[in-house]
């Protein structure tokens, strides 16, 4: 089949010479050319067909063995010019020089449906100079988790790197997954990413720590004619509008995440898009019992940096690193800090406008708001109570006709436990004191949303269109892997549709909708994840 390719971060960015594949440090070069590496048996097992449509690629094609050659790194097609990117990173917190893209080899740009330049890349497809001691390669369960996870969020509203399939290569690979001598054979599996670039923070880290300046302008230059078409450029203050839409995007990106429960895991800068999409799906996780200090990822355990509230904090310190990187072209702080302050501005606004839209507000109302919400993360932190379910739950709520004088009557502890039984973990009787607490809470919630005046109607249908329904559980993507594992994967496509409308529901798979089973609490993959993939 006929997929024309145009590449234009190839073209315009300085590539390194030696084009033999071994580690090394790759110095005054944005990438390396590296061919992905040959595997066993390619097989494809899902494909999204949305992404295929943006793409332009007709999805009778994911039939064809060339299909699964393809999109395992087996055949290349005419035009594709196959490269590791050169990036760094700061790895919790701290500087960790040359890493790149040691497993992820980008293909090529395919021109979409809409115009637009679409990179391909595959994670999993072999060693690149940027391996370090590692093999190149991902398995079935983190292949599988990034590939549903990528596309869950795309139609959460969420900005996201894309996935067009997810493949087997037929090879197996070792990993000790929780680092404890126990290694095991894995399934080796390979996603396409789709994306209109997969530059990250790291990329300008790497150059500035080196000193490359001209390469660092480069680079900038590049990023904002390809993907910030909008802002004018060889102006004064091109960099400085382009650094405070990164700032802006960044914030939100991280907002979505707060808004559905999301748990990134491994907020390093090497893992911030520069488009302020999420990428690289590791042990990310999704929140069961509403918990800011929740992690998913068990490398985090100790310090919990990357823990649910502690996401908007990360995000600026990340863009902290990135203004560093940037300094070397502007010279200024003032347009730096300025980008900064005003993540903190829009992270503040916009997160507020957030919870108004998840608690059925017309709108924040600055007097009131911040106290309620804030007194609702300490009450349901009190009792382990499910974050999706709760908030779909309160959408039910019904006070047509309602008067204040009734709200007593109405909010009695059998009430609140009735109401909220399928969101809370904790066995029933409820504590009494929580009870109480939520009681209170109850009382002021709906006093406010009188003043708003809504009907139930309208309320509903505004907090069901911010609040899932349905999430990627940490615990259904596991059941799907556990089937794949077993050359079932049945299960895949089934939670791929699934969450194509997660707002709304799907008569029969209500139990797709249910709170995290007891088995799965403390199950690996389930709540624990570790960054071996
Ligand atoms: P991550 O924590 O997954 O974002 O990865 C950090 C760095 O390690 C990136 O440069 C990755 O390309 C690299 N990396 C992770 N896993 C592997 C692997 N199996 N083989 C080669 N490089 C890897
Ligand atoms: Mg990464």
């Amino acid at each position: 089949m006929e997929i024309a390719f145009e590449n234009r971060f190839v073209r315009s960015l300085p590539a390194d010479p030696e084009t033999r594949n071994f580690c090394r440090q790759v110095r005054n070069a944005c990438y390396s050319f590296v061919q992905p590496t040959p595997t066993a048996s390619p097989q494809l097992i899902s494909f999204a067909p949305e992404v295929a449509e943006l793409l332009g690629i007709d999805s009778t094609w994911f039939a064809s063995e060339q299909a699964a050659r393809v999109l395992t790194g087996n055949e290349l097609l005419p035009g594709m010019q196959p490269y590791a990117a050169c990036y760094g990173g700061h790895q919790f917190g701290a500087w960790a020089g040359q890493l790149g893209d040691g497993r992820a080899i980008c293909l090529g740009e395919k021109i979409g449906r809409d115009g637009k330049h679409w990179t391909l890349q595959l994670k999993g497809a072999g060693q690149t100079p940027y391996s370090r001691s590692a093999d190149g390669l991902a398995v079935l369960r983190s292949s599988l988790r990034e590939y549903l996870c990528s596309e869950a969020m795309h139609h959460l509203g969420v900005p996201t790197t894309r996935a067009l399939s997810l493949g087997l290569t037929g090879d197996l690979v070792t990993r000790d997954m929780f680092y404890d001598g126990r290694p095991r054979r894995e399934p080796g599996a390979i996603v396409c990413r789709v994306a209109p670039t997969f530059v990250r923070f790291g990329n300008f880290e790497i150059l500035a720590s080196r000193d490359e300046k001209e390469n660092l302008k480069r680079l900038v230059d590049y990023t904002i004619a390809c993907d910030f078409v909008h802002i004018p450029t060889g102006t004064p203050e091109t960099y400085q509008q382009w650094f405070e839409e990164v700032c802006v995007r960044t914030c939100e990106m991280v907002v979505h995440w707060m808004r559905v429960g999301f748990v990134h895991g491994v907020m390093n800068t090497d893992n911030m898009s520069i488009l302020g999409q999420t990428i690289d799906y590791g042990p990310y996780g999704w929140i069961d019992g509403y918990e800011l200090d929740w992690t998913p990822n068990t490398t985090d355990a100790n310090g919990r940096r990357y823990a649910y509230g502690n996401q908007p904090q990360i995000a600026y310190w990340n863009l902290l690193q990135l203004a560093n990187a940037l300094w070397p072209l502007l010279e200024q702080e003032a347009p730096l800090q300025h980008g900064l302050n005003r993540f903190a501005e829009e992270y503040q606004r916009q997160s507020n406008a957030m919870m108004a839209s998840k608690l059925g507000f017309n709108q924040w109302d600055p007097e009131t708001d911040p106290a309620m919400v804030e007194q609702l993360s300490e009450v349901l932190q009190t009792v382990e109570t499910d974050m999706t379910i709760f908030y779909r739950t309160l959408a039910n709520i019904q006070m047509d006709g309602l008067e204040v004088s009734q709200l007593s009557t109405m909010i009695t502890d059998g009430w609140l436990q009735d109401f909220f039984r399928d969101a809370f973990y904790a066995p029933d009787p409820i504590d009494a004191g929580f009870l109480k607490r939520m009681g209170t809470w109850m009382h002021q919630y709906l006093r406010r949303l009188m003043i708003d005046g809504r009907s139930d109607s309208a309320r509903k249908g505004s907090m069901n269109r911010v609040n899932p329904l349905y999430v990627l559980r940490n615990y259904l993507a596991q059941q799907a892997i556990d089937q794949a594992e077993k050359n079932e994967f049945g299960e895949i496509d089934t939670l791929l549709d699934l969450l194509r409308n997660p707002y709304t529901e799907q008569p029969g798979r209500e139990q797709y909708a249910q709170k995290r089973p007891d088995w799965a609490r403390n199950k690996a993959g389930c709540s624990m994840l570790s960054c071996s993939s």
